[in-house]
C-alpha cells in the first residue's frame, strides 16, 4: 500500500481499487463477462457527487458510454480524455477482482489495461471540478465501451460530433507520450476448386494446392517487402497468416480453402490501398497458374499519426517537463481508440498512461503504483492548463 507521510493513500489508487473490484470483461469473452455496466454506474455516481455533468450514450443494449463534462464556456478549446471501461477476459488470473499490492505493483484484471489510466482521468476531472474558474478549456471525459473488441464505444462517441481541440487517450504507455501507432487491415483469401473423389483427383481442382501458391507469395514475396518500410516510431509493418481452413474429408479433393491474414500498417499507409495493392500483386504472381481466388475484407483499423507540432502534443510535453517526467515522443505497435479520433474527426490525439502493454492481457496483470500516481498528476495538470497561452 502506498502511503504518503501523513499515512494517506493517493486518491487515484482508491479509485483504481474500486474499478478493479468491478468486473467489466468485454462480453465477447464469454458468458461470465459482465460488460461495462457496473463501472459506468460507479463513475456516474462518483462524478455526479463531484458536481460534474454526466450523461449516458447507449452503444449496445446495457452498454453505455459515460460522458462526463465540465463546461466553463470554452468549447472551442475542449480537451477530451478517453479511456475504455472494458477489460480482457479473466483467464487464469488468481484473484483478478481483488486489488493486491506487492511492492510498487498493484495486481488486478484491468489494472494496467486500462483502469489505471481511467482512474487517473476521473481524479483529474474531480480535481478540475474543485476550481473550474482556473480552467482555460472545457473538459470532457468519455469512458467508453468495447475497445477490447470492435471499438464501437469510441465510434459511437464520434457520432455525437462534440467539438474537441485535443485528446488524451488512456492506454498503458509507461508514461511515454505516444503520437504514432500501427493500424491493421485484416482480410480472408479464399481459393475455389472442384471437388472429386480422391481416387480420381484429376477430375477435381485442389483448393489447398491453390492456396499453397498464395502462401508462398505471402511468405516469400509480400513479407520481405515490408522491412524497408520501417517507421521511426512504430517499426516495420508486418503480415501474418493466422488461420487456415480447407477440405472436409481425407478422401475428397478439397473444393475450398480459406486463410485469414493480419497486415499491420504503419503511419502513412492507407489500409484500403494496402489491400488493393496486395490483391493486384497476388494476381500478378499467380497469373499463369490455374487459381481461382477471392479476397474478402474483414477489419480496417487506421494507424495513429499525430503531428509533433499539434497543440495537445506540445502541451503534453510542457506538462511532462514541468513534472519532471519523460517528454520524449514515441510510438507503440498496438492500436487504440486514438486513431479513430484522429481519422474520423481530425482530433489531434496522444496516448498516455501508466503500465506496460507487456502486462496488459497477461495472466498476472499489474500496474506500477508510482506510474499511476504520476499519470494522475500528468492528467490533472494537462486538464488544468490546456488552452492557456
Ligand atoms: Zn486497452
Amino acid at each position: 500500500m502506498q502511503l504518503d507521510n501523513q499515512g494517506n493513500k493517493h486518491p487515484t489508487l482508491a479509485i483504481l481499487e474500486d474499478l478493479i473490484a468491478l468486473q467489466s470483461v468485454n462480453p465477447v469473452y464469454g458468458d461470465d463477462a459482465c460488460g461495462e455496466k457496473e463501472v459506468a454506474e460507479y463513475i456516474e455516481q462518483r462524478c455526479k457527487r463531484a458536481g460534474l455533468s454526466v450523461s449516458r450514450q447507449q452503444v449496445l443494449p446495457g452498454r453505455d458510454n459515460l460522458i462526463v463534462e465540465l463546461r466553463v464556456g470554452k468549447p472551442e478549446s475542449t480537451l477530451l480524455f478517453e479511456a475504455h471501461m472494458d477489460t480482457a477476459s479473466i483467464g487464469s488470473m488468481v484473484d483478478p477482482l481483488r486489488p493486491t499490492y506487492v511492492g510498487d505493483r498493484l495486481y488486478g484484471r484491468g489494472a494496467c489495461d486500462t483502469k489505471g489510466a481511467l482512474a487517473g482521468m476521473i481524479y483529474a476531472m474531480e480535481e478540475a471540478a474543485k476550481e473550474p474558474e482556473q480552467l482555460a478549456s472545457d473538459l470532457v471525459l468519455c469512458a467508453s465501451v468495447d475497445e477490447e473488441h470492435a471499438y464501437r464505444g469510441v465510434l459511437a462517441f464520434l457520432d455525437l460530433n462534440i467539438p474537441v481541440a485535443g485528446a488524451v487517450v488512456g492506454e498503458p504507455t509507461e508514461l511515454g507520450i505516444v503520437i504514432a501507432h500501427k493500424g491493421c487491415i485484416r482480410f480472408a483469401v479464399n481459393t475455389h476448386g472442384k471437388a472429386a473423389h480422391s481416387s480420381v483427383p484429376y477430375e477435381g481442382n485442389n483448393a489447398i494446392y491453390q492456396m499453397a501458391h498464395i502462401l508462398r507469395f505471402i511468405h516469400e514475396e509480400a513479407e520481405p517487402r515490408l522491412a524497408p518500410m520501417w517507421h521511426p516510431l512504430c517499426g516495420a509493418p508486418s503480415i501474418v497468416v493466422g488461420t487456415i481452413h480447407g477440405g472436409h474429408q481425407v478422401n475428397i479433393v478439397p473444393e475450398s480453402c480459406v486463410i485469414e491474414v493480419d497486415r499491420r500498417i504503419v503511419a502513412g499507409e492507407d489500409p484500403e490501398q494496402v489491400l488493393l495493392d496486395f490483391e493486384r500483386e497476388l494476381r500478378t504472381y499467380i497469373d499463369d497458374h490455374d487459381i481461382n481466388v477471392s479476397v474478402e475484407k474483414l477489419l480496417v483499423d487506421w494507424p495513429l499519426d499525430t503531428s509533433p507540432d499539434a497543440g495537445v502534443v506540445r502541451h503534453a510535453q510542457r506538462v511532462a517537463r514541468s513534472l519532471e517526467l519523460n517528454a520524449t515522443l514515441c510510438g507503440v505497435p498496438y492500436g487504440s481508440d486514438a486513431s479513430k479520433l484522429q481519422h474520423r474527426q481530425g482530433i489531434p490525439s496522444i496516448v498516455y498512461g501508466p503500465g506496460s502493454i507487456a502486462q496488459a492481457h497477461a495472466r498476472d496483470e499489474w500496474v506500477s503504483v508510482k506510474q499511476v500516481e504520476q499519470a494522475a498528476a500528468f492528467y490533472t495538470e494537462v486538464a488544468r492548463t490546456f488552452g492557456q497561452l
